[in-house]
């Protein structure tokens, strides 16, 4: 009997015991859930926060990668715009290096007035080139005297009759041939030209026959006491070698003479016989014009160029 009322208590005790677990467990858990559960939203409220952080932050991304591609193309339209500037940039030093490095073309024509020497003068007029006219003493042509003066043109002296046993004979000879020309251009334009070519240039050896090794000596002395300046050329366009040189070959020649020349006085001939000569000229200018020549006609301003120096 003692001992079934011994498991009695026991279990009561074990009842009492185990009520007691199970309550405070009951306890501690209800405690604890709400707690849990409350972390719990706010992780999720936080996954929420982090997911909406990450949609800002990529479109934030997609922003910027759109701002990039707009500024990577402004840099390669800027570089555009630099590079024609630096075009522009070395095209300006270009000119002003021209600019600065003038160089002078002199048309030079020899033995007219002629029916050629109008169709120069024509020419010219049209494109606004002033030339000089190193003329002999012919009649009926006093107008085209006229016109060279009158349109701007240098007339100057080459011999009356420009035949060289006559004129070459003597300085007397040579002076009075030179004098003539002078008085009949004088008369007809008011005008006394002292630019002068001697005939076969200065240095010519035709001169020996007639009036003796001498005599160019002697003339580029006399011609300079009297006032007169001398003009040889320094480019030949070889239209004197024959009367049907080419406008090519003439061309060519000329603008082969005129290679590394600032200032270039060119030969040429306007005598009836030199058709190709005036054939030649349109390409000439243009050619010169390109190389950057400034057409001028001579005056007393020119350096001269003198095979033969006066000394
Ligand atoms: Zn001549």
């Amino acid at each position: 009997m003692r001992k079934r009322g011994l498991s009695i208590q026991k279990a009561l005790i074990l009842f009492l015991s185990l009520t007691t677990i199970f309550t405070s467990l009951a306890v501690v858990l209800a405690l604890k859930l709400p707690k849990k559960i409350s972390t719990m939203n706010e992780v999720k409220a936080a996954v929420v926060e982090l997911k909406e952080t990450k949609n800002k932050q990529e479109e934030n991304l997609e922003l910027v990668v759109n701002e990039m591609d707009e500024m990577s193309m402004q840099i390669e339209s800027l570089q555009g715009n630099l590079q024609e500037i630096q075009i522009l940039e070395k095209e300006q030093v270009d000119t002003i290096e021209e600019l600065t490095d003038v160089k002078y073309a002199y048309l030079t024509f020899d033995d007219g007035p002629s029916q050629n020497t109008i169709k120069i003068l024509d020419f010219l007029k049209l494109n606004n080139i002033k030339a000089t006219f190193f003329v002999i003493g012919k009649e009926g042509c006093d107008d085209i005297y006229k016109r060279i003066v009158d349109e701007g043109h240098t007339l100057a002296i080459h011999s009356n009759t420009h035949i060289y046993s006559d004129i070459y004979l003597s300085v007397y000879a040579f002076m009075k041939d030179i004098t003539t020309l002078g008085d009949k251009l004088e008369k007809i334009t008011g005008i006394r030209p002292t630019i002068m070519r001697f005939p076969g240039g200065s240095n010519n050896t035709v001169s020996y026959k007639y009036g003796g090794k001498q005599l160019m000596d002697k003339l580029v002395k006399e011609v300079t006491n009297k006032g007169y300046v001398y003009y040889d050329w320094n480019v030949d366009s070889s239209d004197a070698t024959s009367n049907n040189r080419s406008k090519e070959a003439i061309f060519n020649a000329v603008m082969n003479g005129v290679q590394g020349k600032d200032e270039a006085i060119i030969l040429m001939h306007d005598a009836a016989a030199k058709g190709s000569t005036v054939e030649a000229l349109p390409e000439i200018v243009s050619g010169l014009r390109k190389k950057g020549y400034i057409l001028e006609p001579i005056t007393e301003e020119t350096s001269p160029v003198q095979f033969k120096k006066n000394n």
